[in-house]
């Protein structure tokens, strides 16, 4: 086996999770070591022109397709992404067309025998593979320490049980701050109460990250120290900050491109941009798969306006109102032409986030959205939609306290229900104007600042991706 070692990272097909694999690909590589990332055909396109760039620069990923059985599974033909999947009811379709890949990911490994497999948690038989191939399993779950101990208590302790109904509050135990959610922000499978009604696929998923080597985060150490060492202590997990792994994108190129072609050009966002006043601009954004309704999006158009501040707003609304445009108010765009820039489709997030002239960010809260929002040192308004995205919101509001929420109570895939445009106007005041606007915006500036320090040498998260290359390494050793 060559001195240099070689790591597979293999994401889920998703651009949350493919977009920081690709910067974690990157990282890896820029210190030496063969990165290869695995995926579909039809994902091809998420990486290829950043691996391209990456050449030129002397930094060498590799990628590699495997088929992806859609129709085999009664998916649509091209439904190789979860956002690509036209109903719920198919979720199940695509996850059993997923465990299709491992046999061909298996010839893979044969074929190049990488020291290291970093795969999804959403992947759990990846650990089965790895084993048989004597190389390390380390997972990617793509959040945060906090939203892990937050899922922990919960699981654990089940403190939904001993509330009356849904709306009630109940405290998370064994944490080290307050939290408090209801049982209708917890997804439909935190609430159930039996252990044994938990479908067999969401508990090997949630064993996918406890039965591996250990887990990579997308964080750093002083951003949620606490619970790093909840995680790693107490809770007795190996794991590895390396983040915020959004940082590595150095230039405007490759702020621009991230997992698919920008629906603006860069140039005339940035002019957009630069024409306004320092901190001035609220930048609105909510991921790549949550949905709106026309009635909440028409409720949010009007809480923008009313907030009375400059934004930056990418709309995506739910697949079966697609191309449909009443969800805009009469004369939106006329009356806000000078103070707003609407994005339909897909928005160069990082480079919007990091121009001075942004000030705030209002968020679903995935993960990779609100490390970018840390990260470029913004404050946020937190508008959870689904997945763990209401344990984000609460790291953003009550741990580091940089953001506020605007009231969104309800855990749903498409968003329907009920944030009213009084409560979204004052939730971006909150954070724009005013004493308690700048509190929130110099913590945020002060996270900002130890992101960066975080990831230059000798920083945390440098340090810590220098101990995961040596551990990899010694793993190799021994088992040659
Ligand atoms: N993103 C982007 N432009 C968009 C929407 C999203 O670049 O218009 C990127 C964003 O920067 C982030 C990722 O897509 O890196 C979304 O991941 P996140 O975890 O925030 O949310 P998800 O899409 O998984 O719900």
């Amino acid at each position: 086996m060559s001195d240099q070692l070689h790591f597979f990272f293999f994401p889920m097909m998703a651009h949350g999770h493919m977009i920081p694999t690709l910067d974690m690909a990157k990282l890896v590589a820029s210190r030496g070591v063969k990165a290869t990332i695995i995926t579909t055909p039809l994902n091809e396109s998420v990486f290829s022109k950043a691996i391209q760039r990456n050449k030129n620069l002397g930094i060498e990923i590799d990628i590699r397709l495997i088929k992806f059985q859609t129709v085999e599974h009664g998916l649509p033909e091209e439904c190789e992404r979860l956002d690509l999947i036209p109903s719920d009811d198919l979720l199940l379709n695509f996850f059993k067309a997923t465990a299709m890949m491992q046999e061909p990911l298996e010839q893979l490994i044969q074929e190049s025998r990488p020291n290291c497999l970093v795969s999804d948690i959403f992947f759990p038989w990846t650990t089965d593979t790895a084993a048989k191939f004597n190389i390390p399993r380390l997972a990617i779950h793509g959040t945060s320490f906090f939203a892990l101990c937050v899922g922990e208590s919960i699981r654990h302790h089940k403190p939904f049980k001993n509330v009356s109904s849904d709306s009630e509050t109940f405290v998370l135990p064994n944490l080290p701050h307050q939290i408090k959610l209801t049982r209708s922000q917890l997804s439909p499978f935190d609430r159930i109460e039996e252990e044994k009604n938990i479908p067999l696929m969401v508990k090997a998923v949630r064993e996918s990250g406890l039965k591996g080597n250990g887990v990579i985060f997308n964080s750093f150490y002083e951003l949620e120290q606490d619970y790093v060492e909840l995680y790693t202590k107490v809770l007795g997990r190996k794991a590895w900050a390396i983040g915020p792994v959004s940082l590595c994108n150095r230039d405007i190129e490759d702020k621009t491109e991230r997992g698919k072609k920008s629906s603006i050009d860069k140039h005339d966002c940035m002019k957009w941009l630069d024409s306004k006043k320092s901190s001035s601009v609220v930048y609105i954004c909510f991921g790549s798969i949550a949905n709106f309704t026309i009635l909440q999006m028409r409720e949010l158009a009007m809480g923008i306006e009313a907030s009375g501040q400059e934004f930056i707003w990418v709309v995506r609304t739910a697949k079966e109102e697609e191309n449909n445009e009443d969800w805009l108010p009469i004369g939106f765009e006329e009356r806000t032409k000078e103070k707003g820039l609407i994005i339909r489709g897909w928005a160069p997030q990082v480079l919007i986030l990091d121009h001075e002239s942004v000030g705030a960010f209002v968020t679903h809260c995935g993960w990779n959205s609100t490390l970018e929002g840390i990260s470029a040192g913004v404050s946020m308004v937190a508008w959870p939609v689904f997945a763990e995205q209401f344990f984000n919101e609460k790291l953003v509001t009550e741990v580091l306290r940089t953001g506020v929420g605007v009231g969104s109570v309800k855990w749903q895939k498409t968003y329907s229900e009920g944030v009213k445009k009084e409560a979204i106007a004052k939730a971006i005041k909150r954070v724009m104007v005013g004493e308690e606007a700048e509190g929130f915006r110099s913590r945020a500036k002060a996270y900002k600042e130890m992101a960066r320090k975080a990831v230059e040498i000798e920083g945390s998260s440098y340090s810590n991706l220098t101990t995961l290359l040596e551990d990899i390494s010694t793993f190799s050793s021994i088992s040659d």
